[in-house]
């Protein structure tokens, strides 16, 4: 099944992550996501096709776009450009046409090879621990893509991890098992109708995915985003991390604050970020939460 020529859409590679699995790796974030979390700070890395993202800043006003769109979802009035989302075909003409760089499309087309040969370049940085990490996005949306990535960069021995929500067919995970090390699995929330609440879809293909994984005995990092008005509660972080701690293969558990650094993106897409406002929480709840997981004898950070 593994085919080198497999492609995917892919919207950012960085290298020199030290918060994706362990120790320095490259990450490569597909397109594409399961979930609409209102927090998400990838935005550009929702939609399963490839978008034009607008950058104001570099808007030269020549109004290419505006007469490049066949279906007029771009006008210019008072020297601004206005875009009608509902309209788009997403058919990226007027990111070709734009002369200056204010129109971009979000993603590019690589082939797993590419991406492993990306990779077979860093490696000398990568040490024991560091490699690649699949991220996104959703990495299991593209499973074919995901799966041959994976398998290359061990061919090459190169530690691999998966960053999922996990909201996927089981047979998505099944395939990338044997080429990967690390699973990457984030829990938002256990109770369901406040998981449909933040995430747009119930959790119970998630937890039941987290089983299968735990299962298959796969080392899995934990990562719960801490989001004021939605889990930030007692409640919520106990049954989390109950959850986790039940499992027999977790190694650890990141917290991770919500920060708003997303919000700028969600312009240049011309999506609305309609976030919560005490999203935000302080230092002293984050370290009363930890004492949660802990109090489960799970290594927290
Ligand atoms: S991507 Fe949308 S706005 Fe751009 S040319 Fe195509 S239909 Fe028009
Ligand atoms: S083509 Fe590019 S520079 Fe010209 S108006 Fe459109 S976005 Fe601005």
């Amino acid at each position: 099944m593994i085919n080198e020529q497999q492609t995917g859409l892919v919207f950012d590679i960085q290298h020199f992550c030290v918060h994706d699995g362990p120790g320095i790796r490259t990450t490569v974030f597909t397109k594409g996501c399961s979930l609409h979390c209102r927090w998400c700070h990838n935005p550009e890395g929702m939609d399963h096709t490839n978008t034009a993202r607008y950058f104001a800043e570099k808007c030269i006003g020549c109004a290419r776009c505006v007469d490049a769109c066949p279906h007029g979802a771009r006008c210019i009035i008072d020297g601004r450009l206005f875009y009608q989302k509902e309209i788009c075909r997403n058919c990226l003409t007027c990111a070709e046409m734009c002369p200056s760089g204010a129109l971009t499309v979000c993603a590019k087309e690589y082939t797993a090879q590419q991406i492993a040969d990306i990779a077979v370049r860093h490696k000398v940085f990568y040490g024991q621990e560091g490699g690649v990490t699949l991220s996104g996005g959703e990495a299991l949306m593209q499973p074919e893509f995901t799966a041959s990535v994976a398998a290359l960069c061990k061919e090459q021995g190169i530690t691999t991890a998966i960053d999922t929500c996990g909201f996927v067919p089981k047979e998505s995970i099944e395939m990338t098992l044997p080429y990967t090390d690390y699973y990457l699995w984030d829990i938002k929330a256990i109770d369901r109708d406040l998981h449909h609440h933040g995430c747009g879809v119930y959790n119970d293909l998630i937890l039941e995915n987290f089983a299968y994984l735990d299962r298959c005995q796969k080392k899995i990092s934990v990562r719960v985003p801490v989001i004021g008005g939605f889990n930030a509660t007692d409640r919520e972080m106990t049954s989390i991390a109950r959850c986790a701690a039940e499992k027999h293969n977790v190694f650890e558990v990141i917290l991770m604050p919500y920060h708003a650094f997303g919000e700028p993106k969600y312009r240049t897409l011309g999506k609305t970020y309609s976030m919560w406002e005490d999203a935000e929480i302080s230092e002293e709840q984050m370290e009363h939460f930890k004492e949660i997981f802990r109090s489960m004898s799970l290594p927290v950070k």
